[in-house]
């Protein structure tokens, strides 16, 4: 194994203790094993949360009892976790073996099911969920805890932005010994990172802000945020940290490192999310030389980028759940193919669609688009507002007939994305 110190607290580096779990708790820990082995054999989805649930309904202390003695890695914000996740995961894979709720259950549910799943890996990557931050936090004591952005998602169901970031900085300010990697560029974020000054070591990561709708206003103090290329501040003092990571020609770069990204994730946005993991991994331990490597071979993430041959057309999957998601993924999208927007308003992707007005659909006006999912007509109506010419066909499988053959984007929000991927299995071969 390669270890660094560079970041790690001698506490980090010291062995991993063996986890003793009692009788109960393995009791516990079998039962959500099974349970999640029934769903999954039921066709009833990967498992995951029903049975993290009911190892936790047996045994409330078991995310802690299972995370004793694991460098563990929490991934938050509100978009990129499933990637940054599954990136760090590939990074930390390089030093051992890795327990990671691929999956995106990303609750302490989730958590839990990861950790009893590989209960002899050393280290842990959790993606976890910017409203569950400080529970599973107080549960597992994270290593480290990357931040990556803050910005408003499922309206009626998450707190005001800034109110999440306060949260987030009370929960850091419980783990001194936690590094934190932040996104220098999200001036919430920053908020959140420092909110407890002295009580974290920080490394700031110049990883861009694709919207900062946001951000308008200084999250301390109430007054107007200035924003140049290269900084933004506030007369309070809040401003953006010099950073210790930084992107230069598609490279990761450092006071001491400059590392070729080269990666299969497409989009400015990943590599930002690539920069930010090589400083997770770094963080906890890892050599980021290899760890660079190995961020080389993650190209399908829980679905996301993939490309499914069905017909005559080529669908490239793509997910977006917020303004923020859709101002990132403008830099993946590239020449102006036909494209299918799938939006659902289910409790997973928040109820109200009021979000689909801060997206600039407007700068799709060359494409040939199709609005569809279980609320097509409120997108229809927003793509009518953007001026756009569009046709509107709930049913997805439908809509696709309506475009033409060859390469067609497909972006969706999360059940969205989930649904359409699940008929496009049961009927198809992914191709990568
Ligand atoms: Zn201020």
């Amino acid at each position: 194994m390669v270890v660094r110190t560079s970041g790690v607290s001698p506490a980090a580096l010291s062995p991993p203790g063996r986890r003793r779990l009692g009788w109960w708790t393995r009791v516990a820990v079998r039962a959500g094993l099974v349970t999640a082995g029934l769903s999954r054999g039921l066709g009833l989805g990967a498992g995951s949360i029903i049975g993290g649930r009911v190892t936790l309904v047996l045994d409330r202390q078991a995310l802690r009892r299972l995370a004793t003695g694991r460098r563990v890695v929490v991934v938050s914000g509100t978009n990129g976790k499933t990637t940054t996740s599954h990136l760090v995961a590939a990074a930390v894979r390089t030093a051992g073996p890795v327990a990671h709720n691929a999956g995106g259950s990303n609750m302490a549910d989730g958590a839990v099911a990861a950790l009893a799943e590989a209960p002899d890996a050393e280290y842990a990557v959790l993606e976890v969920d910017e409203l569950h931050v400080a529970a599973v936090a107080q549960a597992v004591d994270p290593a480290v805890v990357v931040l990556l952005n803050l910005t408003r998602d499922q309206l009626d169901r998450a707190t005001e932005v800034g109110a999440i970031a306060s949260a987030l900085g009370r929960a850091l300010a419980d783990h001194p010994g936690t590094v934190v990697v932040a996104n220098a560029d999200d001036p919430m974020v920053v908020s959140a990172a420092t909110a407890a000054p002295g009580a974290t070591r920080t490394v700031w990561v110049a990883a861009g802000a694709s919207w900062l709708g946001d951000a308008t206003t200084c999250p301390r103090c109430g007054c107007t945020l200035t924003f140049t290329a290269s900084r933004w501040e506030c007369e309070c003092g809040l401003a953006r940290p010099t950073p210790d990571w930084w992107i230069d020609g598609g490279k990761a770069c450092s006071a001491d490192a400059v590392l070729p990204l080269d990666i299969q994730l497409p989009g400015q946005v990943n590599l930002s999310n690539a920069t930010m993991a090589l400083a997770a991994a770094q963080a906890v331990g890892v050599s980021v030389d290899r760890a660079a490597l190995a961020l080389r071979e993650v190209d399908v993430v829980a679905g996301r980028y993939a490309v499914v041959h069905r017909g005559s057309q080529d669908l490239r999957l793509l997910l977006a759940k917020n303004p923020a998601g859709w101002a990132g993924m403008s830099s993946m999208l590239g020449e102006p193919r036909p494209l299918l927007i799938i939006i659902n308003a289910r409790e997973a992707d928040g109820r109200d669609t009021s979000w689909l007005w801060d997206v600039n659909f407007e700068q799709f006006t060359c494409r040939q688009v199709v609005a569809s999912g279980e609320r097509a007509a409120d997108l229809g109506v927003r793509l009518s507002y953007a001026g756009l010419e569009h046709q509107t066909v709930p049913d997805p499988l439908t809509a696709l007939a309506t475009l033409p053959a060859g390469q067609v984007d497909v972006v969706a929000n999360y059940t969205a994305f989930h649904q359409f991927r699940r008929r496009l299995g049961r009927e198809q071969k992914v191709t990568r």
